[in-house]
Parts: structure tokens; sequence; C-alpha cells
């Protein structure tokens, strides 16, 4: 299959229009979910029907369509019904940047994972031998795949950290450069890039396969390492004025003592999210309280994730930790409530796993700070998106730029 999606260009030549116009007519069939006729696509495009049948000819030259039969009409000629030969043959690259995960994978435009490759070794610096070292990974899985290159319709990327999304910058990682990273992959890898923040990636996951697919007003919360938030309101994931929308972890909402790694202190993500729980492990361990997790010799590389399952174990103290924390976020949360008034709020991240232990205190929470006629409004689910929501989130960047899903 021949890929004309990578010379899309923004100067009008004719090739370049003629580009714009398969990628249309591609879209179009898409979303017909029907199939499309000659005269109804030069309807649509409003186009000749010798150029309508060139780009449907060529179109199935290079392997995108196929007839899927005759249209039924009254009298005449019964036109040929085109289909997308194979939606799934379309795919996208797909990135996610967290600081102490990389992860790499192919998706189709259902959101499927047709492969996919995580590194958990991988620490997030803001250096050049890091960058290299991102782009290394995901070149490997590219190889990796299978899947021809030719195949793949752009890069989505999600990375943590402040992002630009309509301009592709990353803020506070791999900001060294005089170029946006965005601009950087996509020469590195001759696709167009996508870039947002990862917890807007998982909220757009969610908003179009997830809990939030049939709410127009949701709160969803990542709540893994850091704490993040996605806003869903009327039906958009709002990114805000330059795209910093959502900093519920940067809320002074926590305790004062605390300073944060943006300087400032009392930063809700200081008390709730995964760095805070080892933490605050560490802490009670120094006091000498007692637990089954068997940490290691140097504490300090203890993994949340193992606190997380103790407490899923029964341990008394990693039991403790989680319901404080479950308190202190859904006493935030009320806030949000009374602010916004959502209709759902999802709780996912590596925390979401936990909820028959963080569903009572965040809910007493709720109740600690929020109306009472905005939280009987509100419902409180925990994802089922599992790990790839972010990754998953993030192809959907490339493939609501082409209209292939409804975002
Ligand atoms: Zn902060």
């Amino acid at each position: 299959m021949k890929s004309f999606f990578k010379h899309e260009t923004t100067e009008v030549t004719n090739e370049s229009r003629l580009v714009q116009q398969k990628v249309r007519i591609i879209q179009t069939i898409s979303q017909s979910g029907q199939g499309v006729t000659v005269p109804e696509i030069c309807k649509e495009l409003k186009i000749s029907t010798p150029t309508g049948i060139k780009l449907i000819n060529e179109l199935q030259e290079d392997g995108f369509l196929s007839v899927a039969g005759k249209k039924k009409t009254l009298n005449g000629r019964k036109p040929s019904i085109y289909k997308l030969k194979n939606d799934v043959g379309f795919y996208a690259l797909s990135v996610e940047i967290l600081l102490k995960r990389i992860t790499v994978g192919i998706i189709d435009s259902r959101l499927n994972t047709t492969y996919y490759r995580q590194n958990t070794d991988f620490i997030l610096e803001n250096t050049p031998q890091c960058l290299q070292k991102v782009e290394s990974f995901i070149q490997e899985c590219v190889n990796n795949s299978g899947i021809q290159p030719e195949n793949i319709l752009g890069m989505g990327m999600g990375i943590t950290g402040r992002v630009k999304n309509e301009t592709g910058e990353s803020l506070t990682f791999f900001n060294f450069m005089d170029q946006p990273l965005g601009e950087y992959f996509s020469q590195k890898f001759d696709l167009p890039v996508f870039l947002n923040n990862d917890t807007r990636c998982f909220g757009q996951a969610e908003k179009i396969i997830g809990k939030a697919a049939k709410a127009n007003h949701a709160i969803v919360i990542n709540l893994s390492r850091g704490l993040g938030t996605s806003l869903i309101i009327d039906n958009k994931i709002v990114n805000g004025g330059m795209g910093f929308a959502g900093e519920l972890g940067h809320m002074q909402f926590g305790n004062k003592e605390k300073v944060c790694l943006c300087g400032k202190r009392g930063c809700l993500g200081n008390d709730v999210g995964g760095f805070a729980l080892e933490e605050n492990f560490m802490e009670k361990i120094k006091q000498g309280q007692k637990t089954i997790v068997d940490f290691p010799e140097d504490i300090s590389s203890l993994r949340y994730d193992e606190i997380l399952t103790a407490a899923l174990n029964g341990d008394e103290l990693c039991i403790k930790l989680l319901q404080d924390m479950g308190y202190k976020l859904g006493h935030a949360l009320g806030n949000i409530v009374n602010l916004l008034n959502p209709e759902l709020i999802i709780i996912g991240g590596k925390f979401a796993r936990l909820q028959k232990l963080l569903l009572d205190p965040v809910n007493t929470g709720l109740t600690s700070s929020a109306l009472s006629n905005p939280l009987n409004h509100c419902k409180i689910e925990f994802s089922e998106l599992g790990d790839l929501g972010g990754l998953k989130g993030a192809a959907a960047l490339v493939f609501s730029n082409y209209k292939l899903i409804k975002d």
C-alpha cells in the first residue's frame, strides 16, 4: 500500500490538492459506514466526475479501496459502491513518555493495540541523551512491529509535563532544542506528529472508548506516579488557552510543609500519587511501623506499585496510607465538583485497581467539601482502560485529525 499521508503540505500545489482530496475521500467513506459511490463523492467534495473517477481509481490501485457491490437505483446505470478495503489497515504510531516508563504501540483506527512495548527501566531526563534513547526505542519498536511504515498515518505522543498541543511544544521536557518537540519527531520519522500532555491523552481515550463516552461533563483523574486531570466540558476535552488546563496536582489542597517540584508549597500532587505514597511509606517505616512489603535494601528504590499490591493483600499500614490519600483526593475533588458540576468523575491510572479501598475515603472526602446537589448528580467510577489508556488516547490524536474517529 502506498502512503500519501506523509506528503501533505500546507503549500497548495496541484499535487497537494489531490492529496487533500484523497484524504477527504477516505474520511467521507470512513464516516459513511455504508460505502460511497463516485457521484456521492463528487457531490461531497464538489469535484468533477472525471476527477472523482481518477482519484477513486488511484486509491483503489494503492490498495485503500475496494468495490462492495452496486447501488440500487430506479433507472440507468448502477454505480459501484466503494468501501475502505480494511480500515484496520491504517495505524497510528503511539508513544507515551512518563517519568519512569516509556511505551510505544501501533494502534489501529478502532484503538486496538496491535503491537506494543514498554520499558520500565526508563528514566525521563531533560537531556539530549535521553531524547536519543526515546528516538532509538521508537525506531526499534517500528522495526519490530512488522507493520509497514507506509501504513502509519502519523505519530501521537503523550508526554508528562506542560505541553502546548497546538504548536507541538513540550515545555517541561526536551525543551532545549530550537524547534518544538513535535516538529523534531516529525522530521526524524517523516510523519505528522500530534503531541499532548499524557493525562489529556488518557482523558481522550476515556472519552472515545472508556466510561466517559456517554458523559458531556466529566473529570478524568490520572492517578499514577503523579496526579493529572483531564476536564471534559460540553463533550470536549479542555486544553485551556495554551494547553495547560487541568493542573489539579498543583492546586493548593496539600500539606504546606512540603515543597513541590514547581517550587511552591501545598501542591496536592505532593500528597496524592505514587511519589507521595512512596515518601509517606518510607516515613512510617523509619518511625518503626510494620508492613508485609518486602522492601529493598536501598529503600529509595521501592516502587509505589508494591505498596498498592500490599494494600490489596491486606497490609494495614498500606491500607491506612491509601485511605488518607483517598480522603485528600476526594476533598480536593469536592471543590472541583462545586466549580464545574460534572456528572462523572473517573479515577484512572495505576491506582484504578484500588477501587475497593479508595471508593469510600474518596466519597467521604467529596462529602466534606462538595455541595450536596452537584454531588448527588455526580457518579464516581474507576477506569477500566488499563495500562494502555494513555497510549490509545495518543493514537486518537492522529485518527481524529484525519476525522477517522469521532472524538
Ligand atoms: Zn506544584
